[in-house]
């Protein structure tokens, strides 16, 4: 799951008090669906989706509850890499009036790992307590998961048909430690089953909260891409005795120093501009007019300068690198040989490698310090928050919860949207959840969901699938 970002940023930051935006309580599921998706939540949750024991039981229980709904043996389809098997993916393709390209749905049955010792019930018994699920994954992202496959079966009980196909894919290995990511495999291996015209991911996005007020409801429409560089330095080594002006950790240490001081130039996206500019209207504050201004055309750079002071506003405004590991030398009474550091880098959404790379190189300043890339990036370019996008997002989101603002906005993480958006499926995270922007228990122990909130997200939820799956 992508952290939500700008309600933490709105709510902490800025001290706000949230925006007078009063529900009437929101529209929930009819009371045998939303049974049905409590109990597929429980199983879920109960099912340990951990990397040590991967996804494969998960996918078949839902593949499972598919075709005892009626969905076509052959529109239900089970995958897993041969070399691999418990990292199982299972796609489901809900058939639509007219050929033509699909809306590809995103849901991760993987889970970060939870021991019950740090836990205050079981991480992998749903418990209910206090109008709450808890439970590995209620939040990040079996909620989802449960929410999409029930409404797939409450829109066939229904007999709806939509104008495209949907594919609903759950899949494998999204949390990172991974070695089998599920689109990554499926996109490589069998990309007639998920080609897409467009995809919504339900592990980002959704609504945040202030004290339990709603603040607003995010679209998620790009992040940053991860890039690893290793800077090497080499000398001749020798007697710890008999120290010389050539040395491996020092000649690293001068060009660390330089890359302390380097700012990447101020970048903003079409995201990131509309993101800066609906905070300027919810603030009222000094950081509005900032905010205002850095999102002109061009941005103004004292502005952003001002903003850059918050190490969040920072990273939604340029590429960064940091350092984040280092080492050399091989004996206590020994010259260094060598001398190595890490740096990590998440690089705007427009932005490229070349680019990074030659800024990184100008900033040594020094042909003596060896730059590698460790792996090829998986490029993640913004998916724009074009106004049809938005329109039809954002009368969901009011259908449910009147008045809401809506936002689009680019995470400084990454999620499987990064292999879609790679791939050229424009990406956005959707979710029907409102959590407090003061508490993400994602990856945390005591993961929770509201039972309402998950009720609500279900109703939201199988509005999406029936609203995405209309051409119009
Ligand atoms: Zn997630």
């Amino acid at each position: 799951m992508i952290p939500r970002s700008l309600a933490s940023l709105v709510a902490g930051i800025l001290g706000l008090t949230c925006l007078e935006v009063a529900f009437a309580a929101p529209p929930v599921p009819p009371a045998a669906d939303q049974q049905l998706a409590r109990d597929m939540l429980k199983t879920l949750v109960e099912i340990n989706t951990t990397h040590a024991h991967g996804s494969t039981a998960a996918a078949h229980a839902i593949e499972q509850w598919l075709l005892t709904a009626g969905f076509a043996p052959s529109d239900v389809t089970f995958l897993a890499p041969q070399d691999h098997p418990t990292k199982g993916n299972v796609i489901v393709r809900y058939r639509g009036k007219h050929p033509g390209k699909a809306v590809l749905f995103l849901g991760h049955l993987d889970v970060v790992d939870a021991r019950a010792e740090d836990w205050t019930f079981d991480p992998f018994t749903l418990t209910a307590r206090d109008g709450w699920f808890y439970g590995r994954g209620t939040i990040d992202m079996k909620d989802g998961d449960a929410a999409l496959v029930e409404s797939l079966i409450r829109l066939k009980r229904e007999h709806f048909v939509p104008d495209r196909d949907i594919i609903v894919a759950f899949t494998a290995d999204e949390e990172a430690g991974g070695d089998s990511n599920g689109p990554a495999f499926l996109l490589k291996d069998h990309r007639e089953l998920i080609d897409a015209a467009l995809a919504i991911n339900l592990d980002g996005g959704g609504g945040d909260l202030k004290n339990g007020a709603p603040l607003y409801f995010e679209v998620g429409t790009s992040e940053k891409t991860y890039l690893t560089y290793t800077l090497e330095t080499t000398s001749p080594g020798g007697h710890g005795s008999l120290p010389g002006p050539d040395n491996a950790i020092y000649h690293l240490a001068d060009g660390l120093e330089r890359l302390q001081a380097l700012k990447f130039p101020v970048m903003l996206t079409a995201t990131t501009r509309a993101s800066f500019d609906e905070l300027a209207v919810v603030d009222p504050g000094e950081s509005s007019a900032d905010m205002r201004a850095v999102a002109q055309s061009p941005p103004d750079l004292a502005a952003a300068e001002r903003l850059s002071r918050n190490v969040k506003f920072n990273a939604l405004l340029r590429t960064t690198c940091v350092a984040t590991l280092i080492s050399g030398g091989h004996a206590e009474n020994a010259l260094p040989q060598r001398a190595k550091a890490t740096i990590q880098c998440r690089m705007m959404p427009g932005d490229t490698e070349a680019n990074v790379r030659s800024t990184l190189m100008g900033a040594l300043d020094d042909p003596g310090i060896k730059l590698t890339l460790d792996a090829p990036p998986i490029v993640s370019p913004e998916s724009l928050p074009t106004p049809p996008i938005m329109r039809k997002i954002g009368a969901l989101a009011h259908s449910m919860w009147p008045g809401v603002p809506v936002i689009p906005t680019m995470a400084t993480g990454f999620s499987d949207d990064r292999q879609t958006r790679n791939a050229g499926i424009p990406s956005y995270d959707v979710s029907g959840v409102w959590i407090d922007a003061d508490e993400n228990r994602a990856h945390g122990r005591d993961e929770r969901v509201g039972i309402e909130a998950f009720d609500e997200s279900v109703e939201f939820t199988y509005r999406l699938v029936k609203a995405m799956g209309k051409t119009q």
